[in-house]
């Protein structure tokens, strides 16, 4: 977004124009960006075989699954509904990898009768995997590296303490499962967490990744998942994809020449693509000064962009209404019956109420994310593609929320 002759635009449409055309709240996303972000990804690994797999828990609208699969991108899914909207998107089965977590193993065969890609993290459903398919049908096996990173104790999954994976400690005992029921193991998988700025960490992985692949015989990649850090402020850093690709192309260089094969280097990034091509425009309500405090009050609350108070998440605020307005001191909340607070004295350019304000990253992690808490309607969105605006989720009403609702007599 970009201020152009005095008003904010997004490739060309203008952002107040949306919000008087679709109403507030609304999410908006650009594919120009998601774009950008994915060709900057490829590039960075166009040394070696390569494949991103979008972790489309992200932002899961249709189209924007469908944008990505024109881009040449497989798909990571973490639950059975989302394989089926991947299908559904017009993904390949054997583009589409399942990741889950903690789910049932009639859950997995429901995916094997998908037959998309599997990756297994723990060894009782492995256990049960091999028992039931033996050598049929391959998997991944997604490992636990035990490295502490992200950007919050939530999104950090590699760490000792986590659910997710499987120990590389456990590796006897994997090896011994996969020899004595005939698994035939494809991939290798770790996912360390979200919001990681060091490349190092995500070498020290991979280090300890590759260590482990070399005992599997019958691999044709390694996922290395995600967690690329993006922007979040004005002049923010965010992980250095070229330098992470140059690092990592040479070390899985090495590695496959050892191995014997070269195998496919892959990579699953969800906020990485969309968070940045996303905007939440919401209506200021009502300016209060209390005692202590400016408060901005808009039309949302945690109810549609539940990140800042989920996992104390930065969201760039900026006044849509006001470009060149004087900034001054404003605590940003919604109106939910909670304290939902998205920014606390945050500089702003001067708000009247019926002002548009607008959150930047929104792209990853907020509409997917948002709920009818308060009994609220979810937002519409948009998605922007060649400078038209589309809509792509309507604004829910009334009938929705009734919709399931089954009425008995008392
Ligand atoms: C959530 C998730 C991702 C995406 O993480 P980002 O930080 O959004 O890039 C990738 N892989 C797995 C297994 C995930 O659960």
């Amino acid at each position: 977004m970009q201020i152009t002759e005095g008003n904010y635009q997004i490739s060309g449409v203008n952002a107040l124009d949306l919000c008087k055309e679709y109403g507030t709240p609304l999410y908006v996303y650009d594919t120009a960006k998601m774009e950008a972000q994915y060709k900057r990804l490829t590039k960075a690994f166009k040394g070696t075989k390569h494949k991103m797999n979008y972790a489309c828990k992200a932002l899961s609208n249709i189209n924007v699954l469908r944008f990505f699969k024109d881009l040449g991108s497989g798909l990571d899914t973490v639950s059975i509904q989302e394989v089926q909207l991947g299908l559904k998107a017009g993904f390949a089965p054997d583009d589409i990898i399942f990741t889950p977590n903690g789910v049932s193993f009639e859950e997995i065969k429901k995916a094997v009768d998908f037959g998309v890609r599997i990756n297994i993290d723990n060894l009782s459903i492995l256990e049960q995997f091999g028992s039931y398919y033996g050598g049929t049908y391959p998997v991944c096996i997604r490992l636990n590296p035990h490295i502490m990173a992200g950007g919050n104790i939530k999104i950090s999954v590699g760490h000792i303490d986590s659910k997710f994976g499987i120990s590389i400690h456990q590796t006897r005992h994997l090896e011994r499962l996969v020899k004595s029921l005939g698994i035939k193991v494809e991939g290798v998988h770790m996912h360390t967490g979200s919001d990681i700025l060091d490349v190092d960490v995500f070498l020290q992985g991979a280090d300890l990744l590759l260590n482990v692949a070399r005992d599997f015989p019958d691999l044709k990649y390694i996922d290395f998942g995600s967690g690329f850090k993006v922007a979040y402020k004005p002049n923010d850093i965010s992980t250095d994809v070229e330098e992470l690709g140059k690092k990592m192309t040479k070390i899985f260089k090495e590695f496959c020449a050892e191995y014997g094969r070269e195998l496919e280097i892959e990579f699953e990034p969800g906020k990485f693509l969309v968070s940045e091509s996303g905007y939440f425009f919401c209506k200021v309500n009502v300016i209060k000064q209390t005692t202590a405090t400016v408060f901005a009050g808009v039309d949302t609350g945690m109810n549609h962009l539940i990140r800042p108070m989920f996992y104390d998440s930065y969201h760039h605020i900026e006044n849509v209404s006001n470009p060149a307005g004087k900034k001054r001191v404003y605590t940003v909340v919604g109106y939910i019956c909670e304290t939902d607070t998205f920014a606390s004295d945050r500089q702003i350019n001067e708000i009247k109420e019926d002002d548009i304000l607008c959150f930047r990253n929104a792209g990853a992690y907020c509409f997917t994310m948002a709920n009818n808490y308060n009994s609220r309607y979810k937002p519409a969105e948009v998605l922007i593609h060649k400078g038209k605006a589309h809509l792509i989720t309507k604004r829910q009403t009334l009938d929705d929320l009734l919709a399931n609702q089954v009425e008995i007599k008392l």
